[in-house]
């Protein structure tokens, strides 16, 4: 990346668009948020942000050399174009690169899955490339992930690679999201985690009274609750935590036996959770036989809901 390089990424969530412009050592010039609403098609949405976007430079009196567009789904790193997102109808084999170079003129232009940018952004900002091999899971509602092998994001062969909250941590598991039963989204997605704590609940309400003091009632509670009674002294949240430190601590066993990385970081709302989630699972990784690589790989937590932007516009400079 060139030191004076300037990039924009925009990073699309289910109800927000973020945009932010970058300029040197990937610091955020300026930042905007917009509806998504993705139900209008791509082509409206496109000429939103391309209106946006322009606006922004104009204040900002420069034009950005680079354009990373992040979003929920597998892309075609080659082609540009979105092969398969779920929550986007409509948008799968539409030309961004095309519809944005006709409203904002030709740039270095990439789509990327918005878990893959957000670990790259955590990779260069906050792990500063100590290592070229470097994992990140994005613990939300769901658990995404990307993986960065050799100084490079890998992609796969389709572009779905890195999907790591779907690795199997329990047969005939828990039902996840996406049809499957015993992924790690399954216990330490937030919903996989309420799930956990509403079983525990209905066992001994007594160890909860905190949680239940802070929730108006078991169907309300959201993982937030969660931390905030742990940090309260309440017994069953942090039992709750130590549940998911356990999954979570087996499926990162076993990205570590398989990628042997020099760091390993959690990123994402979980990590309100602090070191009720970490203690637990630093123990049980520090069980484990094959020593070697699990001294290697640096275990962090860390939050910045920034991450997807970021990562999206270094990578649009990256080639
Ligand atoms: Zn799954």
């Amino acid at each position: 990346m060139g030191k004076n390089s300037v990039s924009i990424g925009v990073d699309v969530g289910g109800t927000y668009t973020k945009i932010a412009i970058l300029g040197k050592n990937g610091k955020i010039l300026e930042k905007k948020q917009v509806p998504t609403q993705s139900s209008l098609g791509p082509k409206d949405f496109v000429s939103r942000i391309a209106m946006t976007i322009l606006e922004m430079e104009k204040s900002l009196k420069l034009r950005a050399e680079g354009f990373g567009l992040a979003l929920a789904g597998a892309v075609d790193p080659v082609s540009g174009k979105i092969l398969f997102a779920p929550n986007l109808k409509g948008w799968p084999n539409f030309d961004f690169k095309k519809a944005f170079s006709k409203e904002i003129g030709s740039r270095n232009f990439i789509v990327e899955n918005d878990a893959n940018a957000a670990v790259w952004g955590c990779y260069v900002l906050d792990f500063k490339r100590k290592g070229e091999n470097f994992l990140g899971l994005t613990l939300g509602t769901g658990v995404g992930g990307g993986i960065v092998c050799q100084g490079k994001l890998y992609r796969g062969s389709a572009g779905s690679a890195g999907e790591i909250g779907h690795m199997r941590v329990a047969v005939g598991g828990e039902l996840c999201h996406c049809g499957s039963r015993g992924c790690l989204e399954a216990y330490a997605g937030g919903y996989g985690i309420i799930n956990t704590a509403r079983r525990m609940l209905a066992e001994s309400p007594d160890k909860g009274r905190i949680l239940l003091s802070l929730c108006a009632e078991p169907s309300a509670l959201e993982p937030r609750h969660l931390s905030e009674a742990a940090q309260m002294g309440d017994v069953l949240s942090q039992e709750v935590w130590a549940v998911t430190a356990r999954y979570l601590a087996a499926g990162i066993a076993s990205l570590v036996m398989i990628f042997n990385p020099d760091g390993i970081s959690l990123l994402g709302g979980v990590s309100a959770a602090g070191r009720h989630l970490m203690d637990p699972l630093k123990k049980e990784l520090a069980q484990e036989p094959f020593k070697l690589p699990f001294s290697r790989a640096k275990l962090r937590m860390t939050e910045n809901a920034d991450f997807g932007c970021i990562g999206a516009a270094l990578l649009a400079l990256e080639n």
